[in-house]
Parts: C-alpha cells; sequence; structure tokens
C-alpha cells in the first residue's frame, strides 16, 4: 500500500481522509464493492497478478478494495507500514500465531489477556506444539524471566480487560528485541486515538475491530498492523490459503466507523473519568479500577503511554464474603432501567457486565481470586450518554445497599 500521499498529515485527518483512490464516478464516501471475484482485463494479466508480479484483485480471499481502505486507514492511524483486516480480533490473533510460529516456539504473555487469547495460544496451539508462559502483567522481572532461547513472541495487551491493568510497552519492545523475539499488541482498549504501540517500539498492533473502531456495536472485525515485509511475507500467504477474511460490508462499516474515532475516544474517556471519580466516593463501592484515576496503580506509566484513560472501567461493591459480593453486583445489575447488561465493549451504549460469572465464570473460585476478579466486581464500558443518565441508573441498586 502507497502511505505516501499521507505525510505529515495528523491522525484526525487521516481517520477520515485515508482510503483508496476513489472510482470514476468521485464518490465522496468511500464505496462499498460487494464482489466475491474480479474481470481481468487480459490473461497475460492475470497470469501476472496471480504470480504476484502486478497488482490488482483476483478473488475476494485475497483482496477487496473496500477491506483495502479499511487497511489503510487503520494503517493511517496505528503509523504501521501495512495491516492486514480479518473476520474478528481473534481470527487476527489465530492468523498471528499461524503465521509467526511452528513446534517448538514459545511465546510469552501475560496472565491478564483477554480469555479467549489465553485459550486460543494456551491451550489450542499447544496442541500443535507452540508452548507458552503467563506472567504477571505489571512485573518486567517475570516477563524477562520467562523468556527462552525458543521464544519468538511477546504478546501484551493494555489495559486490560477488566481490571485495566497497564504494561510498559516501550520496556516490553527492548526486552523482546534483545532476546530476537516480536512484540505484539492488542490495542484494543485504548486505541490508537490514545496509544500507538509501535511508536513505543512494538512490531504488530492486534485489534478487535468489533470495538471502538466501529464504536457503534455493529459488527465483527480484526486487524494486525505490521511492517509490509510481514504483512507480504507472512500473513498474506496464510491469510489466502486459511480465509479468515473480512468481509467488504463490515469492513465499509468499521471504515466510517473510524471516522469519529478520535472524538469518541476523547468524549467517552472523559465520561469515564467523572463516572470513576463519582464511583470513587459512593459509600458502596470498595474500589475503583480505572488508568486515569490517580489511585491507579499504574497512574504515572498510564499517563506517559496513553493520552487518557479510556472508556473501560470495573468497580467492586463492598460485601462481606463471595457470596454477599455476588448478590450485591446482581442486584447493582438488575436495577438498571436504562444501562445494558452486555458482554460487549466499545460502543456509544454503556455496557456493564458481572466478569466473575461470565468472561471468567469458567475459572474455579480460587483462580478468580488469583487473578483478582471477585463476585462483586462490576465492569463498565462507558458509552456517550449524558453522564447524569449514566450515574443515576447505576446508582439505583448502589444507594440502596450504602
Ligand atoms: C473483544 C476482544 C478481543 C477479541 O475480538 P473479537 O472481535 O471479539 O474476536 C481481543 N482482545 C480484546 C482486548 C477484546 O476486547
Amino acid at each position: 500500500m502507497s502511505g505516501n500521499r499521507h505525510d505529515g498529515l495528523r491522525l484526525q485527518t487521516l481517520a477520515v481522509r485515508a482510503a483508496v483512490e476513489r472510482s470514476q464516478y468521485g464518490e465522496n464516501s468511500e464505496a462499498l464493492y460487494l464482489t466475491s471475484g474480479y474481470v481481468q482485463p487480459s490473461a497475460e494479466a492475470s497470469a501476472r497478478r496471480f504470480a504476484g508480479a502486478e497488482e490488482g484483485y483476483t478473488y475476494g480471499r485475497s483482496g477487496n478494495p473496500t477491506v483495502t481502505s479499511f487497511e489503510q486507514r487503520l494503517s493511517a492511524l496505528e503509523g504501521s507500514e501495512a495491516t492486514m483486516a480479518t473476520s474478528s480480533g481473534m481470527s487476527a490473533i489465530m492468523l498471528m500465531c499461524f503465521a509467526l510460529l511452528k513446534a517448538g516456539d514459545h511465546v510469552v504473555l501475560s496472565q491478564s489477556m483477554f480469555g479467549s487469547t489465553l485459550k486460543l495460544i494456551g491451550s489450542e496451539f499447544a496442541r500443535f506444539g507452540v508452548e507458552s508462559t503467563t506472567v504477571p502483567q505489571t512485573d518486567l522481572a517475570a516477563w524477562k524471566a520467562a523468556i527462552r532461547p525458543n521464544t519468538r513472541l511477546l504478546f501484551a495487551e493494555t489495559p486490560t480487560n477488566p481490571l485495566t491493568e497497564v504494561c510498559d510497552i516501550a520496556a516490553l519492545a527492548d526486552l523482546a528485541h534483545n532476546a530476537g523475539a516480536w512484540l505484539a499488541v492488542d490495542n484494543c482498549f485504548a486505541t490508537p486515538a490514545l496509544q500507538r504501540p509501535i511508536d513505543l517500539g512494538a512490531d504488530i498492533v492486534m485489534h478487535s475491530g468489533t470495538k471502538y473502531l466501529d464504536g457503534q456495536g455493529r459488527v465483527m472485525a480484526g486487524a494486525l498492523c505490521a511492517p509490509e515485509k510481514m504483512v507480504i511475507e507472512k500473513f498474506l500467504p496464510v491469510q489466502k490459503n486459511s480465509g479468515m477474511v473480512l468481509s467488504p460490508f463490515n469492513a465499509w462499516v468499521v471504515l466510517k466507523g473510524m471516522e469519529t474515532l478520535d472524538i469518541r475516544m476523547k468524549a467517552q474517556s472523559a465520561l469515564t473519568l467523572e463516572l470513576a471519580q463519582w464511583l470513587e466516593q459512593h459509600p458502596a463501592v470498595a474500589r475503583v479500577y480505572y488508568p486515569g484515576l490517580t489511585s491507579h496503580p499504574q497512574h504515572a506509566l498510564a499517563m506517559r503511554q496513553m493520552s487518557l484513560g479510556g472508556a473501560v472501567l470495573s468497580f467492586e461493591v463492598k460485601a462481606n464474603g463471595p457470596e454477599q459480593a455476588r448478590a450485591r453486583a446482581f442486584h447493582v445489575l438488575d436495577s438498571m432501567q436504562l444501562l445494558s447488561l452486555c458482554t460487549n465493549l466499545g460502543d456509544t451504549k454503556t455496557l456493564l457486565t458481572h466478569p466473575a460469572s461470565t468472561s471468567h465464570g469458567k475459572l474455579s473460585e480460587a483462580q478468580r481470586q488469583a487473578a483478582g476478579i471477585g463476585q462483586g466486581l462490576i465492569r463498565v464500558a462507558v458509552g456517550l450518554e449524558h453522564p447524569q443518565d449514566v450515574q443515576d441508573d447505576i446508582a439505583r441498586g448502589l444507594n440502596t445497599l450504602a
């Protein structure tokens, strides 16, 4: 892809301008190309395209102009040379591991990563001989100690779900590179509007476009932002032969979503900080987890690495023991009349979840406690409603606990 057209332009501009060239019709909003095949100009040209000697679309599994627009726009936002779009965030991780790892290779990742990420690498890839070690998210010495001669990949996510733990991307990049490994960062929670891992030394940025890139809770999408050589030589062959492609319609939806990414992330971060501060002084709340709060253990690092705290916070209701904690958390959730009880995030609507019975429901009570996911924990992915309406709806249940 050619990034040169956009040299010097700023993120907000790139978010609405970076895309493939307009068609002959001069459409101002990027076109949605719903086609699975492409008519070839000649047999010779077709042969050159299939041999990789000429650019041009051949078949939907190996490329689509609307998908290319999505890829170019995300590359521009993340500051990466290239991007490979995928059908979901998990398929991006699947593609990355498929393309970069083989039996006998080793991955180091945080124990606080997204649950499906831990299962995919720790269980599914383990069946094919890929080894992995999980480490405490914020313990740099543990990351370093876990590295072995066969370590090929360090995989980090920051801030994490649901406790918003932050790790030091620049320090992890140094660790990885000194070991001859790559650093990949799951940038779902912060997005390039708040945090640009490649500027901090990461080699690969992974996205679930399902979340803030779309930002309106409509479609599934994923992506890997990486050096052009890695995308062309490692990711593209796997993508072509495995078919984890992003549908052009979903690409178009997320492409449009990215146009408002920056203003959404700023507005939602401000609303989240306000909610976090209100929750922190609420008598029924034991603890609030949010990187934008000065009480957050990695607040200084978070504010160095991110421009704002993001739109996800978690809080713990006060209780005596896990049973009461669960009952109280359920009471808060069931008392809501406006906000959504919904295991997603990155929407304009505020969504609340109970991690201990959903995303972390399959863990034993001991494992959950080790992970810090108590029965009284509630995650809030803050949307764009008026802050007073959000507070009032959460207060409905909370105020009757105090
Ligand atoms: C949702 C999510 C994923 C997985 O993305 P899907 O699009 O649901 O496959 C990975 N990492 C994080 C942090 C997420 O929030």
